[in-house]
């Protein structure tokens, strides 16, 4: 075939200008892409070779090579893996099939201001090559085609590209960039290694790079014609469990979080079915300083299949597992996928799901451990991201149960640690009720005059005197069917707690009080909605107790500090 000129397809052409005009400040990921491409072709290739294996040719190793040339001003990135033939290229590389792109268009277009942001949460795919060159040379052949079958593909980045037949003897792909004015900073090694370690470091086919040497006489690096790989070419997380060490999994921890300290638990998984994912994640061993920020993105990095998307995907977790980070690897959402399509995405939603179930179970088989230590780690975990934890009673309604049964108190029993459960394995007979208090600090709660009663009949009483308590309790109103209550709310009600006899004995106090309480009721008219005959004191003359359904004190007393 002689050379044509083909016009590319109207789409094309405004992103084209779209991706050159508004990606400039994010320039470097034209080597993602076309890393990840290279990288894609190989993967079709290893997967069109299952049932031919012919097309493997005498090339079995798959690989990625990248170089620069400093006179031509290029850089080139080769695969050896499927190819292109004539029709595909014309096909694959001037028009786009994807249905996301007009989705992805409407939004570049719909709003101006947010265009060089939301193009840069797109992958762009091979036309980002055009933001630092000015003309592409495609040069490819498709695996299994004769070597004068090869192709070449050139363009401008404008309204048309021009395609040949050439001969190639290689199968596969070399994309030439040919830079614009300005951007040599990308003819450099240092440089080039870095954005793959970046981005394309657990890609798991060799990237390879050609070696440098020092030049004495030169004082400068010097590029040999050996060839060596620069990443790491296979995921930890897409090693099987048994092929990583307890050591290998701290380090990728602490390389991913900036944290010295090792992690406190982490869990890692393949995930099969619907939606198809690998999950690394992990729960840091102390609070980081910003975990009160509920703004705060998450910490988990996507990838999908191996490249990488985006850090602190926040449609991975939800909010109140924000301090969780890792990877998640899925096999299911496009490349090109944005933060807004996230939060649509419906395997997204499954993998929320199923990571969420993966950190509760982490920290249930830490809290219900017989293991001292691994107690002692959730102690620890509790102390420092308990109030995190509870704000989940809100937000995550399916997991309810669940999360209450991972709260721990203080109560009239114990100082700290107490659950739910332990709680209810000590109620008294008869007792239907889950009683707590809610206070600043222990002491307060300790000595109010409110838990006499509860003291006297031996009735446990949570403690509840975190801030977050308050409103975990307008979301939460009983632990296996049992209310929750506070005693300083209402009448409290003892139920089969309290004996028939005194309950007739108080009967007759209240109506021999009559008078006495008519005169505090018209004395304290502004102040107080009623006064009442209670048999909740045993020491105390009296205490104030606010109506049921009514804001307790205490949450008053915050609102009142928080200026409202
Ligand atoms: P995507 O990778 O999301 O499909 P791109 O714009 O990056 O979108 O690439 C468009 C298409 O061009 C690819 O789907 C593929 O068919 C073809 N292509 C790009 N680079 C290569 C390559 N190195 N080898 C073979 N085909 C390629
Ligand atoms: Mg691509």
């Amino acid at each position: 075939m002689s050379k044509q000129t083909h016009s590319f397809q109207a789409e094309v052409k405004q992103i084209l200008h779209l991706v050159t005009h508004s990606l400039y400040s994010n320039k470097e990921i034209f080597l993602r892409e076309l890393v990840s491409n290279a990288s894609d072709a190989c993967d079709k290739l290893r997967f069109e070779a299952l049932d031919n294996n012919a097309l493997f040719e005498d090339q079995p190793n798959l690989e990625v090579r990248v170089s620069f040339d400093t006179e031509k001003r290029t850089v080139t990135i080769s695969d050896n893996g499927i190819g292109m033939s004539a029709d595909e290229a014309i096909a694959h590389l001037g028009t786009i099939a994807k249905s996301g792109t007009r989705e992805f268009m409407a939004k570049l277009e719909g709003d101006q201001k947010k265009d060089a942001n939301l193009i840069g949460q797109f992958g762009v795919g091979f036309y980002s090559g055009f933001i630092v060159a000015e003309r592409i040379t495609v040069e490819t052949r498709r695996a299994g085609l004769g070597a004068d079958e090869g192709v070449r593909w050139t363009s401008e980045g404008t309204g048309d590209y021009e395609v040949e037949t050439i001969s190639k003897p290689g199968r596969g792909t070399d994309v030439i960039l040919h830079l614009r004015e300005g951007e040599d900073e990308f003819l450099k090694t240092w440089r080039l290694k870095s954005i793959i370690s970046k981005y394309s470091d657990h890609i798991s086919l060799p990237i390879l790079m050609r070696k440098e040497k020092w030049d004495p006489e030169k004082s400068e690096q010097e590029v040999t014609d050996e060839w060596e790989s620069v990443n790491k070419a296979s995921a930890l997380w897409s090693r099987s469990k048994s092929e990583v060490t307890q050591e290998q999994y701290e380090e990728f921890y602490k390389q991913i979080s900036y944290d010295s300290d090792a992690p406190l638990a982490y869990t890692h998984n393949r995930v099969e079915g619907r939606s198809e994912y690998t999950q690394l994640l992990y729960i840091p061993a102390k609070a980081p300083m910003d975990l009160w920020n509920r703004d705060k993105r998450g910490g988990v990095k996507l990838y999908v299949k191996r490249v990488f998307i985006m850090d602190d995907a926040e449609a991975l977790m939800p909010v109140y597992l924000r301090f969780v980070k890792g990877v998640i690897d899925s096999a299911d959402l496009p490349l090109n996928v944005s933060r807004e399509l996230l939060q649509e995405s419906r395997d997204v939603k499954a993998i929320r799901e199923g990571s969420t179930k993966r950190v509760l179970s982490m920290l249930e088989s830490l809290a219900d451990s017989e293991d001292q230590a691994e107690k002692d780690k959730y102690a620890a975990f509790w102390k420092d991201f308990g109030s995190v934890l509870k704000e989940g009673i809100g937000e995550d309604h399916q997991n309810q149960e669940r999360l209450a049964k991972l709260f721990r108190f203080a109560s009239t029993h114990a100082d700290a640690g107490v659950s739910f459960a332990d709680y209810v394995s000590r109620m008294k007979e008869g007792q239907e009720t889950i009683y707590y208090i809610t206070a600043d600090s222990l002491a307060a709660a300790k000595n109010s005059p409110q838990l006499e009663i509860f003291r006297k009949k031996g009735i446990e009483v949570l403690l509840l005197v975190d801030r977050v308590d308050e409103w975990m309790l307008s979301n939460l109103y009983e632990f296996e069917g049992k209310t929750l209550q506070s005693v300083a709310k209402g009448a409290v009600d003892l139920g089969k707690l309290q004996d028939e006899e005194e309950k007739k004995k108080a009967e007759e106090v209240a109506e021999s009080f009559k008078p006495v309480l008519d005169k505090l009721k018209e004395a304290l008219k502004d102040r107080a909605k009623d006064v009442r005959v209670t048999t909740r004191l045993v020491d105390s003359p009296a205490c104030i107790v606010v109506e049921e359904g009514d804001m307790s004190g205490h949450l008053a007393r915050l609102l009142k500090q928080a200026g409202q």
